[in-house]
């Protein structure tokens, strides 16, 4: 019997992961993959506080590390078919077991949103990608498009002229959502170019991309561009699907949670990008997991008497 089970090993999971340790409970973390989340594919983080430069692998190599140091057991690979939260003993049924704990803390983060246009999901990895830092060195001296305007499309935009010749990011808008800094460095960017309000109709190729049919909002003038890649960054859907019926979500899937992290099922806890809030960063995924965690210390207090 664990005293917490943590679904997810992000940086809500992980910070969740120390600070349950740290309070003695018997800790265990399922994690889908490998430990990392998010950050394992962010090139450099430097906006997390104490790293002026550091790599997104690099801080979640530290975090898994430190969690394991106080106690933390991680179990990877692990694929879980459903979870029954709404006893005193929650049960996450994997296919090689079934885990059960007093508190659980929901910390299975966000996933890359498709665009849902013709082409993309028949091109998926043969052109489109989702990670710039994954796939931008196949895109070496070649023509690439970005979709989106927010800080991943400005971030893994810039991130890709370091390899490819032309990077035209594609905004439905004509003003920039992402972070002011990100977007001055997009801007003094050579080899960045921009085309505003203009939306993607299709993407096209045999084997590979070759080119995307693009619509201007104001004119209706459509219009193809040949590129070799496409990558998207229209935003994140949370992965949220396996508690969906059980825990309170608004309309976008996002958990529903108090101050505490607390969700609408006693001894449910939820942390991170999964949660409805109104900043989606590292740090404050940290911070989430850190609540997350003494919450549900609190809660098993009261348990014991
Ligand atoms: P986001 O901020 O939600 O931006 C999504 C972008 O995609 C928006 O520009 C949006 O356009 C556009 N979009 C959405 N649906 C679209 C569609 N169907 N067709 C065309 N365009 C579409 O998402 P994000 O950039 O992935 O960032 C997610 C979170 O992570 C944010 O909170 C962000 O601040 C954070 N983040 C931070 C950093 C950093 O601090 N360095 C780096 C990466 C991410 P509109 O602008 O018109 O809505």
């Amino acid at each position: 019997m664990n005293d917490v089970i943590i679904i997810g090993g992000g940086v809500a999971g992980l910070s969740a992961a120390l600070y349950a340790s740290r309070a003695r409970l018997k800790t265990l973390m399922l994690e889908r993959g490998v430990p990392g989340g998010q950050l394992a594919t962010t090139e450099e983080v430097e906006n997390y506080p104490g790293f002026l430069h550091i790599t997104g692998p690099e801080l979640m190599a530290k975090m898994e590390e430190q969690a394991k140091h106080f106690g933390t057991e991680i179990m990877m690979g692990v694929e879980i078919t459903s979870m029954d939260l709404t006893g005193d003993i929650k049960k996450i049924v994997t296919p090689d077991g079934v885990h059960e704990g007093r508190t659980v803390i929901l910390a299975m983060g966000a996933e890359y949103r498709p665009l849902g246009v013709p082409g993309e999901d028949r091109l998926r990895a043969k052109g489109v990608s989702y990670c710039a830092t994954c796939d931008a060195a196949f895109f070496r001296d070649r023509k690439v498009a970005v979709i989106g305007g927010g800080s991943t499309a400005v971030e893994e935009g810039t991130f890709l002229t370091k390899f490819a010749s032309d990077v035209t990011l594609i905004h439905r808008r004509d003003k920039l959502r992402a972070e002011k800094i990100l977007q001055e460095r997009a801007f003094a960017n050579p080899k960045m170019g921009f085309m505003w309000d203009t939306v993607v109709e299709s993407i096209e190729g045999d084997k590979s991309v070759e080119s995307i049919t693009l619509r201007n909002i104001n004119t209706g003038e459509t219009h193809t561009e040949a590129v070799d890649g496409v990558f998207i960054f229209v935003g994140m859907d949370p992965n949220t699907a396996l508690v969906k019926g059980q825990v309170t979500m608004d309309d976008g899937n996002y958990i529903l949670t108090d101050d505490w992290m607390a969700t609408n099922l006693k001894g449910v806890y939820a942390a991170g990008d999964v949660r409805k809030t109104v900043l989606r960063q590292a740090v404050t995924s940290a911070s989430d997991g850190a609540i997350a965690a003494v919450a549900a210390e609190k809660y098993l207090e009261t348990l014991h008497g």
